[in-house]
């Protein structure tokens, strides 16, 4: 499979689609059989809008729910550190088994702050789920419940993930090409 350019960079595939075609169907059988009772899912826009629609097909899980939030961490391919929300949740939370869906977890900023949002919000409890993880990158103590895989610190682009807002069309995870 060829490399691509985005803006100023070269990327070389990394996970192509069939393999992340397993990775999600892996991750999803794992939340099907935790017995989470009537979920709440919450997909992190923007990048996760493509893992949480392949995932969500794989649920099977009665009464499953999903809705969207709205995070900024990046600029560039550098974590700017602070988080700010976008765009908040609408319904009830209480009594809810939320289960987030990240497209990536890196310095764990991202997972805190979401973290915060729903404190006061008397949820029954709280699950994340996460396509990629950094483990050398990751900063938090928050356990991570459902991992898809695991990836060193490099900066990856596609199925959802962008560098500078272009890439997430892509259907295979690229890397940054040295
Ligand atoms: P964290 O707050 O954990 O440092 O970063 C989480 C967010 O940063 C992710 O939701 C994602 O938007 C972005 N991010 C982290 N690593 C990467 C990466 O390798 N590539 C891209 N495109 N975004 C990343
Ligand atoms: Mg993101």
């Amino acid at each position: 499979m060829e490399d691509i350019k985005l803006h100023d960079k070269t990327f070389e595939v990394y996970i192509p689609e069939t393999e992340i075609a397993e990775i999600v169907q892996h991750l999803a059988k794992q939340i099907n059989i935790a017995s989470i009772s009537r979920p709440l899912f919450i997909a992190v826009l923007n990048g996760s809008f493509l893992f949480a629609a392949d995932v969500m097909r794989k649920i099977t899980i009665p009464n499953s729910e999903i809705s969207f939030i709205k995070l900024a961490s990046y600029q560039g391919t550098k974590s700017t550190g602070s988080v700010n929300e976008l765009i908040g949740l609408s319904q009830d939370l209480e009594n809810r088994n939320i289960i987030i869906l990240e497209d990536i977890i890196d310095t764990g900023n991202t997972l805190e702050k979401i973290i915060e949002l729903f404190q006061n919000k008397k949820i029954a409890s709280f699950k994340t789920a996460t396509l990629l993880y950094k483990p050398k990158a990751y900063k938090k103590d928050i356990p991570i419940d459902f991992i898809g895989k695991s990836i060193p610190n490099d900066f990856v682009v596609g199925y959802g993930l962008d560098y500078d807002e272009i890439g997430r069309n892509l259907p295979h995870i690229y890397k940054l090409k040295n």
